[in-house]
């Protein structure tokens, strides 16, 4: 079971014989998870593994214990709900559920520097680079149920641009982490300002609440817009407005 640091108070896992191997490998110095084992329970030293295996292996480590001390919270909620967690429906709930919370905050553990790491090119473009409609699934931090939508980005490059797919990738970044739009928003055009110091950035966030949806003032059909405008998109009106016109004609 894992060696929880994430959360207080600790409920152990039955699995003891992980905890062990989990403990040996925050411990030891080289070490190998064996492929052939599923469950992430098998991991074996061999004393001559490359530095890069090691940083592997912390991760993987570092990520079980997150799931375990999750899955212990979420049999809590499931308590906290009077359910009875060992009915057969349930069983392996709160296990679901923690690796479903892992992969909608994954952003946590993924940074943009690495993710933009060889899609920064020189290039002699300076007109309008837009990219429309990018999906986005995100986790209301007041909340933590979902806000769902879509992403427009722009930019007006200043001798560098970003690989396409790349622009995607800063959303899926910040979005996969709990969130509020408005920051989302920010953080998306801060992001790709810093990586290639543009002319200038617009980003549009327009999305859906499921915290205004399902409960509160429960508005089936209310969207939330922000946007933010930095550079000439900011001083400029034409500009902005050609960015405006852009992304939101099929709207
Ligand atoms: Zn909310």
């Amino acid at each position: 079971m894992c060696d929880s640091r994430i959360t207080t108070p600790f409920v152990p896992d039955p699995n003891k014989e992980l905890e062990q191997k989990l403990r040996k490998l925050t411990t030891t110095s080289v070490v190998t998870m064996n492929s052939n084992d599923t469950n992430v329970s098998d991991f074996k030293e061999t004393g001559s593994e490359k530095e890069l295996d090691r940083e592997q292996d912390n991760k993987i480590c570092k990520e079980e214990q997150i799931k375990c001390a999750l899955q212990e919270n979420y049999k809590g909620i499931l308590q906290g709900l009077g359910e009875d967690t060992t009915r057969q429906g349930l069983l392996k709930t709160p296990e679901r559920a923690a690796k479903a919370m892992m992969f909608f905050t994954k952003g946590y553990r993924e940074n943009i520097k690495d993710a933009l790491n060889d899609a920064i090119f020189d290039e002699d473009h300076d007109d309008m680079v837009i990219v429309k409609d990018i999906e986005m699934f995100s986790l209301c931090e007041h909340h933590l149920v979902p806000f769902i939508g879509k992403v427009s980005i722009g930019y007006l490059p200043n001798k560098r641009v970003l690989g396409l797919s790349k622009l995607a990738r800063i959303v899926e970044i910040y979005s996969r982490r709990l969130q509020v739009q408005e920051r989302l928003t920010k953080q998306i055009a801060v992001a790709i300002t810093e990586a290639i110091q543009p002319s200038g950035v617009g980003v549009v966030i327009e999305a859906t609440h499921m915290c205004m949806v399902m409960r509160g003032v429960q508005k089936l059909n209310s969207k939330t817009v922000t946007s933010t405008m930095l550079g000439v998109f900011r001083e400029d009106p034409k500009t902005r407005e050609e960015f405006l016109t852009l992304t939101c004609s099929t709207r």
